[in-house]
């Protein structure tokens, strides 16, 4: 099964810091469905196995674009997390599942596709940095999405892939004006860059919520539909955990 889930190739993921990948998987607790937010907490560990494991899949599956790329990854990814609930592989194992998925969706949505240049670098710095700062939001739940086939999975991804590109340009932009990739520690909460590494870090929680929230409808998981008015963003004050949890923490604004 492990070999299934996770195929592990000595290569490598330059795009982003992985220590973002357990955040995601962190902030989505309170908006999954809350059965699959408990396993997720209880096989924590697990998550953030499955998160490194991915980091050696080979280069091009983290790399937005063609048909060895990463929507296609996590396209594959989604579909295999399906048939291993299906045929009841242990939890533990579906948890690292996911932890991959989560790498690969914050790849999906990472400004610079290569980590290693020098304003991919600065930004991922800045980003792990202002990471504490970065609001909890929930952008909603697409329920067509999470009833209908794979192919609204490569939809929604090809969307968010042509946005962060324009989304790098401006990022490099705000480095230049504070003086080079170099001086990423003077960009503040309220630089452009800010805005950007919140949009990609909040898109990304997003979309991991609702893809995992496929994986687990056509698992046969029950995915509660979340109360929300069109174009409202959902926020999530305090830690964060699965919403049964009886102190109330959503906000609207
Ligand atoms: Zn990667």
């Amino acid at each position: 099964m492990l070999s299934v889930l996770l195929p592990a190739v000595a290569a490598g993921c330059l795009v982003h810091p992985i220590a973002l990948d357990a955040q995601i998987g962190k902030r989505a607790l309170p908006w999954l469905p809350p059965d699959l937010a408990r396993q997720i907490v209880r096989h924590e560990r697990d998550f953030a196995r499955g998160a490194a494991s991915a980091v050696r899949w080979p280069e091009s599956l983290h790399r937005p674009g063609g048909e060895e790329g990463v929507e296609t990854a996590v396209v594959a990814q989604c579909e295999r997390l399906v048939s291993a609930i299906r045929r009841r592989t242990p939890f533990s194992e579906v948890v690292a599942g996911l932890g991959a998925l989560a790498h690969l969706v914050l790849d999906a949505h990472w400004p610079f596709p290569n980590g290693r240049t020098p304003d991919g670098a600065a930004f991922g710095n800045y980003v792990m940095a202002a990471s504490p700062r970065i609001p909890m939001v929930f952008y909603g739940q697409n329920m067509v999405m999470i009833r209908g086939p794979s192919t609204g999975l490569r939809r929604l991804l090809l969307g968010r892939t042509a946005q962060q590109h324009r989304l790098a340009g401006l990022a490099a932009e705000d480095l230049a004006r504070f003086g080079g990739p170099s001086q990423w520690r003077r960009l503040d909460d309220r630089s452009t860059s800010f805005a950007i590494a919140s949009l990609t870090i909040n898109h990304a929680t997003t979309d991991f919520v609702n893809l995992a929230s496929w994986v687990w409808y056509h698992g046969g998981g029950l995915v509660p539909e979340m109360q929300q008015a069109p174009d409202a963003l959902l926020v999530w004050r305090g830690e964060p955990q699965p919403r049964e949890a009886p102190r109330p923490h959503l906000g609207f604004r």
